[in-house]
């Protein structure tokens, strides 16, 4: 086999009420589709899927998988953070059984991080930066005819000591995202498990998959449908927004792909057992041009599918009247206001707004008829305490005006690595221990007992928000995935001080 994709999901987590569970079970959507184009350039490939391995083996062991099938290369996604410490528990174990297997790193946490990871991980060879069609082609045309790899783009690699960084030169065009294929389900080990049963970034491992899929899930198949990359704007807490995508990828501006291909893609869900699309990509919430046109080729079409879109900003009457024509009375809007408080949402999010036009909007679609679901922060950057008090307030209102916004969520801000935050913590007035690779890693290995020395300090305030290691974030936009657990602590004023050092204040077991 010529490259084994590797996707490893957080394995140890708990969460007093349920237990322990796994978490990041779903992959990156870009890992079938790199699958499918190396297959179709005539190389060997398959994915697996440690988290679903799991529930159908729990004896199954990757390291006689790839004794049995060879792979010269051995690819892992660590796309998002809390991935981190497993992934590279993995990579180390299949370097010291394998030594001749090539272990490479891709996704947007092992790009940010790359010189990191390759300097001090010897078990990891390379990370392929940024987007990785046409870097992976190259290097499994390398690795395959032992070719030189500084003709890899996006390549940062190990030559004997030396770490090398080849230029990052590739970014996808439209056209070639246009040639993807998202959806052939066939080359991932157990797919039939994936799109069955994985139906929620969690799993809790003392359930079944029956009571996991009842009592967590959306009771629906959803499907992530890829519509395009790049963001033009920059939310402080998110690493995947304009100014991260251009470090990271050299991306430099926002692509869609073709309508006709997205359709292509919603039928092949479809005929894969999805019912659902889960929508993460709206960067021009104010110009929805786009979707106005993918609706109606829904309509015309009749493709029996419901929709889960989730908001950059404020969608328009346009957008709302065709959405309700378009789909079913499961689908549903998601917006995210994440404070109560104007100052702090425009301080905050690329596409802010009044509480005004928040409530004027909710009006509109309630009136067509359409459900919501919306989003809270806590703990965002020039938040105070008293903020939340505000934030409750409007929740309140939203609750009492508003039949149609069926869910209501509040969850503690993950800090993301490439996010302005996390980039620049000085200028958002706060302090944080999550400024390197191995300090994701370190944080993120840790129990549960250990959740304060992961506190986001805010300096000369009362608040000290402690995020559970761990909740999804989708870099596209961070709502995807409906994320999990919170807790956050009011911290009496004054007791702030330096996270790392632990906190008096947090629970302990
Ligand atoms: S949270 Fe969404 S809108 Fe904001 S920067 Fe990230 S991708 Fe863009």
């Amino acid at each position: 086999m010529d490259c084994l994709f590797v996707h490893s999901p957080k394995f140890n987590n708990y969460y007093r009420p349920l237990g322990a569970y796994t978490f990041i079970n779903y992959m990156p959507m870009g890992v079938l589709a790199l699958a499918d184009l190396l297959t179709r350039e005539g190389y060997e490939t398959e994915v697996v899927h440690l988290g679903v391995e799991w529930i159908e083996d729990r004896g199954f062991s990757l390291l006689d998988y790839i004794g049995r099938t060879h792979p010269r290369i051995v690819a892992f996604p660590l796309h998002w953070h809390p991935q981190a410490y497993d992934v590279m528990e993995q990579a180390r174990q299949v370097k010291e059984a394998f030594p001749e297997v090539f272990v490479l790193l891709g996704g947007l946490t092992a790009s940010y991080y790359h010189r990191e990871i390759v300097e001090q991980f010897s078990c990891v060879d390379a990370v392929i930066r940024g987007e990785g069609e046409i870097p992976l082609l190259r290097l499994v045309e390398a690795v395959r005819n032992s070719g030189a790899l500084e003709q890899v783009p996006n390549l940062t690699w190990r030559r004997g000591e030396v770490v090398c960084e080849n230029p990052l030169a590739y970014c996808a065009s439209q056209e070639i995202v246009d040639g993807l294929c998202f959806t052939n389900f066939t080359l991932l080990k157990n797919h039939r498990t994936y799109i069955d049963w994985v139906l929620m970034p969690f799993f809790v491992k003392g359930f079944s998959k029956e009571r996991n899929r009842l009592f967590f899930s959306l009771k629906t198949r959803m499907f992530d449908l890829m519509i395009g990359r790049g963001c033009p704007v920059n939310c402080t807490w998110c690493g995947g927004g304009r100014d991260a995508q251009r470090l990271i990828a050299g991306r430099r501006q926002v692509i869609f792909r073709d309508a006709e291909r997205v359709l292509d893609s919603i039928r092949e869900a479809l005929r894969w057992g999805y019912e659902t699309m889960h929508v993460c990509f709206d960067p021009y919430p104010q110009q929805p041009d786009y979707y106005l046109k993918l609706f109606a080729r829904i309509r015309e079409e009749a493709l029996p599918v419901e929709f889960f879109f989730e908001s950059y900003g404020l969608p328009t009457r346009e957008f709302v009247d065709a959405f309700a024509r378009t789909f079913g009375p499961r689908s549903l809007l998601a917006l995210s206001p994440e404070s109560g408080v104007e100052e702090v949402r425009r301080r905050n999010k690329g596409y802010a707004y009044t509480n005004q036009e928040l409530w004027d909007c909710l009006a509109y679609i309630r009136d067509k008829g359409v459900k919501v679901d919306l989003f809270f922060g806590l703990g965002l950057p020039f938040e105070r305490a008293e903020d939340l008090q505000e934030t409750a307030r409007l929740i309140t209102r939203i609750r009492r005006h508003f039949p149609n916004v069926q869910g209501i969520r509040t969850f503690t801000i993950e800090m993301e690595p490439g996010a302005p935050w996390q980039r620049h913590p000085e200028r958002f007035g706060i302090e944080t221990n999550q400024l390197t690779f191995s300090d994701f890693s370190r944080i993120i290995k840790r129990k549960r007992r250990d959740l304060a020395r992961s506190a986001i300090i805010y300096p000369g305030t009362s608040l000290i928000s402690v995020r559970v290691p761990g909740r999804h974030s989708n870099r596209g936009c961070r709502r995807s995935g409906a994320a999990v657990f919170v807790l956050s602590i009011p911290m009496p004023a004054g007791r702030a001080h330096r996270s790392g050092g632990g906190c008096s204040a947090a629970p302990r077991p």
